[in-house]
């Protein structure tokens, strides 16, 4: 592990001040020298690894009373930054109204881990791609941009196929983002130049600048999540494949949410993928237009899996990931035309 510095501050303000950098000297968060620590389950793990070039930690736990709280309002739902991932799961409007949300996080790595894991740390959890892990392999975009990619013409059975380039095919493997992708949810964020919120599906950035990784600045801090309402919210559902059952990443995984007529026929659909699939969280956008106005039927279903991945670009061993994707999407749609009680 490399030596750190470690700081703690009291409000969103002070976290800013401590963690922003000189204009125009560092271009993303993800680059910058001075690093957030929330529930510090990724971030500490990184640090230890030494594949994090970060050299300062500025604690924000202090921060838990001001943004720690889950709001249900009648315009949507709205979780501060520093909300527990476990407080989610079982949070009962969050059961209720959001159950994507909640599915999500309740596969999510361990009640351990989710007992101090947060959701802005879980949205901002970066790759457990093993060549960015072990920095000794040279080739990696992400750490050493122009070093090149190891993934590529290596074993890369759980490398992303969505999304994906020719410097990076990393995968993105948090379950928590494309639930929120799903719902349309917004981002609140307090930067040194002010506050801003913009839709969560644009945080995380592309497969060209591997080492870039979302749209934050340094020293921007998430302060919260807001998840309109919608007639979809209550019918949607996460579907997750992985190797075991349990305490494992994804290597296939789907966020769906329906708004279905009373005759069945789609008003809405919403599909997002992740969690080995995808280099970044992923809206289906052509699958979803596939459904609308139509039955929601396993052929229908399956149809919009396929066009959920077209487009797939695979590498050997992952050539298995579009059917599994595909079958994956397929299973959360049937599944959430079949919710009772959910209207
Ligand atoms: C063995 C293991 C298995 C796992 N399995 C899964 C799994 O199946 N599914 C899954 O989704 N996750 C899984 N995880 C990941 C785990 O859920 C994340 O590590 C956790 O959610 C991160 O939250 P944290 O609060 O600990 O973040 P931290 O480690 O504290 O921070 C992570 C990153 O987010 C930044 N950050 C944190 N808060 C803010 C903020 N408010 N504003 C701006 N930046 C911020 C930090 O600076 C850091 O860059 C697993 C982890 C382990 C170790």
């Amino acid at each position: 592990m490399r030596p750190f510095v470690y700081s703690r501050v009291a409000t969103a303000e002070q976290a800013v001040a401590r963690a922003a950098v000189p204009a125009d000297t560092v271009e993303s968060a993800t680059r910058a020298p001075a690093q957030f620590l929330a529930g510090g389950t990724n971030v500490v793990d990184y640090f230890k690894l030494a594949c994090w070039d970060a050299v300062e930690l500025v604690d924000i736990n202090d921060l838990r009373d001001e943004h720690g709280a889950i709001e249900a309002r009648p315009d949507g739902i709205r979780f501060g930054a520093l909300v527990g991932m476990r407080q989610a799961a079982e949070d009962p409007d969050v059961v209720r109204d959001y159950p994507v949300i909640a599915e999500a996080l309740r596969q999510s790595a361990s009640q351990q881990i989710r007992n101090v894991g947060t959701l802005a740390g879980n949205v901002l959890q970066r790759t457990r791609c093993g060549y960015f892990r072990d920095v000794d392999y040279d080739e990696c975009n992400k750490r050493a941009p122009g070093s090149g990619c190891a993934a590529i013409g290596g074993p890369n059975r759980g490398h992303a196929v969505l999304g994906v380039g020719d410097r990076c095919i990393a995968s993105y493997p948090g379950d928590l983002a494309p639930a929120l992708v799903a719902l349309d949810a917004r981002v609140e964020t307090l930067g040194p130049r002010g506050g801003r919120t913009f839709p969560l599906r644009t945080l995380h950035t592309g497969a060209e600048r591997p080492e870039v990784e979302t749209i934050l600045a340094p020293g921007e801090l998430i302060t919260g999540f807001l998840v309109p309402a919608g007639p979809h919210t209550r019918r949607s559902t996460y579907v997750k494949v992985r190797d075991r059952e349990s305490y494992e990443f994804g290597l296939a995984t789907a966020a769906v949410a329906l708004d279905l007529a009373p005759d069945g026929i789609v008003r809405d659909a919403r599909i997002a993928l992740g969690g080995g699939l995808t280099y970044r969280p992923w809206r289906a956008d052509a699958a979803e237009g596939s459904l609308r106005d139509q039955p929601l039927t396993e052929e229908t279903a399956a149809a919009a899996g396929r066009l959920a991945l077209e487009g797939a670009v695979t590498h050997g061993d992952n050539d298995y990931l579009p059917e599994l994707g595909a079958r994956t999407v397929a299973r959360a749609l049937l599944r959430a035309a079949r919710m009772v009680d959910v209207t």
